[in-house]
């Protein structure tokens, strides 16, 4: 397969939502890819989309997620392996781009016990004021 590298139309990515999810219904995330609803989305490309958190951690909180909707960090596999390092350097590179020069924190909830609410994989970048350690 070609894995997730393919720009995929809205049909398609629905076929693969459906091959993941089974019969669970898509996350607003997928909506905000298809721009069924609003967000602020300030970058995209094949394989993934930026945008802002609507309820901000910090200054600058934004979200990058892969358009193909993996459910969770927990259940990726040697397949995703391309697009993981995607998601990352574009994470990087974004907050290089947005002046998050004093550093900056990204973060992968997981389940229950990660308090995941959405999902759909998503890496959170959170910056511009100093954070604390351990997290909540
Ligand atoms: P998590 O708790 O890791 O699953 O993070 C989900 C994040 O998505 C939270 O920080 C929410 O504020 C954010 N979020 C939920 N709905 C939206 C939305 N419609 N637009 C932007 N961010 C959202």
């Amino acid at each position: 397969s070609g894995g997730h590298d393919d720009e995929v139309s809205k049909a398609e990515r629905a076929n693969r939502a459906q091959e993941i999810y089974g019969t669970q219904p898509l996350t607003i995330f997928s909506k905000i890819i298809d721009r069924t609803i609003p967000a602020d989305i300030f970058y995209e490309d094949k394989k993934c989309v930026a945008f802002r958190d609507v309820n901000p951690q910090a200054p600058l909180h934004f979200l990058v997620i892969p358009k193909t909707p993996i459910p969770r960090i927990s259940e990726v596999t040697e397949d995703d392996k391309e697009l993981l390092g995607h998601l990352l350097v574009t994470a990087s590179q974004l907050a290089k781009k947005e002046g998050l020069d004093e550093g900056y924190r990204l973060v992968i909830n997981d389940g229950k016990h990660g308090a995941q609410s959405v999902y759909h994989l998503h890496i959170h970048v959170i910056g511009g004021r100093q954070m604390g350690w351990p997290p909540g």
